[in-house]
């Protein structure tokens, strides 16, 4: 939410164009008019960067003298109001995420830790879409537990609006779930509209393009974070993969190239790591549906096992699945979803994707041991044991 007021506050081109809290929901119809010209902002722009969404600004813009939509104008205050804020003043209730993604799990945690009843709503079967889905239903399980009510399977059609002008309800393909307040994560697309109006091209995943020394080709123009595409290092494909990681190196290989020292951005695999309450979740390289649309004949092995020797007190359980090569026995990627120090290991099954090792190369590795830290077989060497045990 932080970044909301971004593009129509920071841009010092006049007067403020964020509506007032005071303003009435036709003066705010009139404020979304005035940016969309000011900016030429399209209505997907102006969602994009306002985390309202597209319905609710068109209904604004096509009812602003309707005076029963000071209740969509109250959800919009998004465009200048924290959530921290409509906690401590409206002491909501029930709260509904849209989205399982990173954002969406960081909302519930956070709305869960705020004492609210929480429901997340998923159009796809499963949260977390990064993992295969035997690890996301585990995503799954550790939401219910948390005491969150999971919608999955469900999408969004739209938001009712209480008497008192608050959002109540969210509409879903499913039925109507109250609400006190809704929070949206939804996803994210690289925001090239700059460069696509300066002749830059973008690539098949919606990214900027640019070479390994993050050079578009424009002579002379440089891009490089969320807006580009990636070279992924396995599937050998351009991505678009919105994270802070890839996006301060690439950022610092352009700039060592503009102040005259060769630098060359190598690729991506992809690893991230989040947590839901007290399970943590991590991935790299691909997963065995992205493995098999990137045309390599994969299998994969999943164990159980826990995060500190068993008879160490305070381990935690953890699941780690590992995606091999068939043949060759090549890790393609790996997931992790466990209690307590179990997601980081994640870090070395990401050198071992990025240098192509294979599962018997792992699981002969000399990883450090004690019985406070990992069993003497740490879990990721048991899932390449076993997984190698398929490759053959
Ligand atoms: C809630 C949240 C949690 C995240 N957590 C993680 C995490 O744990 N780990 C991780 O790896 N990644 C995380 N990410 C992703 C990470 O924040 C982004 O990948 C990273 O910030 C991208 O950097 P960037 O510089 O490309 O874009 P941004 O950080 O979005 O910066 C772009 C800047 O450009 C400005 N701008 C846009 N248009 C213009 C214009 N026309 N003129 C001038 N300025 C403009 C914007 O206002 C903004 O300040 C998270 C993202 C979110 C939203």
């Amino acid at each position: 939410m932080s970044r909301q007021g971004g593009a129509a506050g920071s841009s010092g081109r006049g007067a403020r164009t964020q509506a007032a809290p005071e303003d009435t929901t036709a003066d705010l119809g009139k404020t979304i008019q005035r940016l969309r010209k000011a900016y030429n902002m399209s209505l997907g722009d102006l969602s994009e960067q306002s985390g309202v969404a597209k319905s609710i600004i068109s209904q604004i813009e096509r009812n602003e003298t309707n005076p029963t939509l000071s209740t969509v104008y109250r959800l919009s205050r998004a465009l200048d109001t924290t959530i921290d804020e409509v906690l401590r003043t409206r002491s909501p209730r029930r709260a509904v995420v849209v989205g399982g993604g990173y954002i969406g799990l960081e909302m519930v945690e956070a709305l869960v830790l705020r004492g609210l009843e929480v429901t997340m709503v998923e159009k796809l079967p499963q949260p977390m879409a990064t993992l295969d889905p035997d690890m996301g239903e585990r995503v799954a399980e550790a939401l219910r537990a948390m005491g969150v009510t999971t919608r999955l399977g469900v999408g969004v059609a739209g938001f009712g609006v209480g008497a008192d002008g608050w959002v109540d309800s969210v509409g879903t393909d499913d039925g109507d779930l109250p609400a006190d307040l809704v929070v949206m994560g939804l996803g994210v697309r690289p925001s090239t509209r700059l460069a696509v109006d300066a002749g830059i091209p973008v690539g098949s995943s919606g990214g900027i393009v640019t070479d390994a020394r993050m050079a578009t080709p424009v002579d002379g123009v440089w891009a490089a974070g969320d807006c580009v595409e990636s070279f992924h290092r396995v599937s050998r494909r351009a991505v678009s993969i919105a994270l802070g990681t890839h996006a301060n190196k690439q950022g610092r290989v352009a700039g060592l190239n503009l102040s005259g020292t060769p630098a060359r951005f190598p690729g991506v695999i992809g690893t991230a790591i989040t947590k839901i309450g007290t399970t943590e979740i991590a991935r790299t390289g691909l997963n065995e549906r992205e493995a098999a649309q990137a045309g390599f004949d994969a299998v994969a092995g999943v164990i159980e096992g826990t995060s500190r020797a068993h008879y160490y007190p305070d381990g935690a359980e953890l699941a780690v699945k590992v995606v091999a090569e068939r043949g060759s026995g090549r890790i393609l990627g790996a997931q992790i979803v466990g209690g307590p120090e179990s997601a980081k290991r994640i870090d070395a099954l990401a050198v071992a994707v990025w240098d192509e090792m294979t599962v018997d190369e792992f699981s002969q590795l000399d990883l450090a041991y004690a019985p406070p830290f990992s069993p003497v077989w740490d879990p990721t060497m048991i899932a390449t044991r076993t997984t190698a045990s398929r490759v053959r």
